[in-house]
């Protein structure tokens, strides 16, 4: 199979199998993100699916036979219609008779152009677990890094998930308003995820990008890069706001300088003490000059 630009994934899916169905991002036009600037947007044939999966099972036949959990791969392979997203899961299924979850990224302009009665199917067919790019919750940030949706839109579409029964996983990105809003952000952000009660909440932390037009911005002085301990802070704060005791929050992303995790019904008063340790003992300078935050 040929497959243009790099693979990524969420870190929790180090050990699915991962099934490259798409290529590059519909979108691809975030400030912030370099990952799919010199690829294309395209759905790979169903022909080059099946021939993955058929060589595939021809050396892993028994591995194949026991999943039940596979990954699709692009930035967001969601955008794909549900007759398309229904072709690929019956290819799967007969490939991979035991696969019940089928877990990948989504934008929130994906879910916005499917119907509920497709996101039901869709749910139905396994679909689930699915990582949405929320970043913030804060509608300005998200104009300004040309999100391309507002706070008001990722609320609507998360419950419309909900609804549907398909179980969310919101990506965050702590640091996104940039030095002195971090705070009115992390209130914002916490409102947000309040409301759409993910599955799971994942932090990582805004980065600038070699190629990025955020790190244009930065030369120019036109976004300030928050300190370490603001970001701190305000993580701090957005977890504290959170009323989300069935969810699991992990942040131990490399980019991430304080890494926790866990259930926020038992970890929330360790992780946040954890939070506190970094900030009291945070040395703003010394952690610009040491701590790489250039690539994921
Ligand atoms: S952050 Fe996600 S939606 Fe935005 S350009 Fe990158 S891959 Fe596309």
């Amino acid at each position: 199979m040929e497959y243009n630009g790099t693979v990524y994934r969420p870190p929790m899916e180090a050990e699915t199998f991962l099934i490259p169905v798409t290529e590059g991002c519909t979108h691809n036009s975030c400030r912030f993100c370099n990952m799919y600037k010199d690829v294309d947007f395209r759905m790979l044939s169903l022909t080059s699916i099946e021939e993955f999966l058929r060589e595939t099972k021809k050396h892993y036949g028994r591995f194949m036979d026991q999943l039940e959990r596979v990954y699709l791969v692009g930035a967001d392979p969601f955008a794909l219609s549900a007759d398309k997203l229904e072709n690929i899961i019956h290819l799967i299924r007969k490939y991979c008779p035991k696969v019940h979850i089928i877990t990948m990224y989504a934008a929130v302009r994906n879910i916005t152009i499917k119907t509920d009665a497709e996101l039901k199917r869709l749910a139905e067919l396994g679909v689930n677990d699915i990582y949405v790019g929320i970043e913030t919750g804060s509608t300005a940030s998200l104009t300004y890094l040309n999100k391309g949706n507002t706070a008001k839109e990722a609320k609507e579409q998360c419950l419309r998930l909900n609804a549907a029964g398909i179980r969310h996983r919101d990506m965050m990105m702590p640091g996104a308003a940039g030095k002195g809003k971090l705070l009115q952000e992390a209130e914002e952000s916490a409102k947000l995820e309040n409301a759409t009660k993910p599955d799971m909440v994942i932090l990582t932390t805004m980065s600038i990008f070699p190629g990025t037009e955020l790190e244009q911005e930065v030369k120019n002085g036109t976004f300030t890069v928050a300190p370490e301990s603001e970001v701190l802070m305000a993580e701090k704060r957005f977890i504290e706001l959170l009323d989300l005791p069935d969810t699991y929050l992990w942040a131990a992303h490399s980019l991430d300088s304080t890494r926790i995790a866990g259930l926020l019904r038992e970890e929330k008063e360790a992780m946040l003490n954890r939070l506190q340790h970094s900030i009291d003992t945070m040395d703003d300078e010394k952690f610009r000059q040491t701590f790489r935050r250039d690539h994921l």
